[in-house]
């Protein structure tokens, strides 16, 4: 058990999110009782998470994606209205981190992602703007481009969208968690044959197609399961409390 305002001295003090321009508010978003035993980690706070939370008799939820966006609109009605009253009325904290999560140098979404899949990672993909997120992995060896299409489904638990690039073989990958498509562009001027992240648009395809590298669309929440439950993991054993992460299957 540990004080709520402990958790959230160690979130924030870990995490920085006076770091970041993000499009939400980090940390503490909605406030739960003052001790805290269980921690649910998951993706996003929808309701199934919230859901299960409260089965579990979870205390707090620690997620990637929570509340308050920037441009949605701040009236508490329809879906939030339910969502936060399912916290409220059960006296169960939500705390989110959004790009603190993606960028943090050893628990974070990409560090994570990297690790589950074997690639060491060798530097930024915006080595010119620090606040950027997204990373930069060279393999030892190339690698067959239909071997990395069946190591990510093997470990992200999903066939990939693979648009296929120039060469059989990758070796300088660019990747980025999340909806980070729109970084292709940097993948192809810093020399990667490979980029991946984990949505795709119509334009992905052109770029992909036009500037010779391969893409691969691997999940959106498949490729940000892994730094929330490194945090949660992380939280628990300094505090020691308990953890549970809850994988809210999602296909996108
Ligand atoms: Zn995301």
């Amino acid at each position: 058990m540990a004080p709520l305002t402990q958790v959230s001295e160690l979130l924030q003090s870990t995490l920085k999110p006076h770091l970041f321009n993000d499009y939400c508010p980090n940390g503490l978003q909605v406030q739960g009782k003052e001790e805290i035993k269980l921690l649910v980690t998951g993706v996003t706070a929808c309701q199934a998470l919230i859901d299960k939370a409260i089965a579990l008799k979870a205390d707090a939820i620690l997620v990637h994606h929570g509340f308050f966006w920037k441009n949605e609109s701040p009236c508490v009605v329809g879906m939030k209205q339910k969502r936060l009253k399912a916290l409220l009325l059960n006296d169960i904290s939500l705390f989110a981190y959004h790009l603190p999560l993606d960028a943090h140098h050893e628990l974070g979404n990409n560090v994570q992602l990297a690790k589950k899949l074997g690639l060491g990672m060798t530097g930024a993909l915006f080595p010119d703007s620090p606040k950027q997120v997204g990373n930069v992995a060279v393999l030892d060896e190339p690698m067959l481009v239909q071997d990395f299409v069946a190591l990510c489904e093997q470990v992200l638990l999903q066939k990939p969208i693979h648009i296929t690039g120039n060469q059989p073989t990758i070796q300088k990958i660019g990747f980025c968690t999340g909806a980070a498509q729109g970084f292709i562009e940097q993948a192809v001027l810093m020399g990667c044959d490979a980029y991946l992240s984990g949505e795709i648009s119509e334009p992905t395809v052109h770029v992909a197609r036009e500037m010779g590298i391969h893409y691969f669309a691997a999940g959106h929440h498949a490729t940000e399961r892994y730094g929330v439950q490194a945090v949660g993991d992380f939280v628990a054993a300094l505090l020691g409390i308990e953890h549970v992460f809850v994988d809210v299957e999602n296909p996108v």
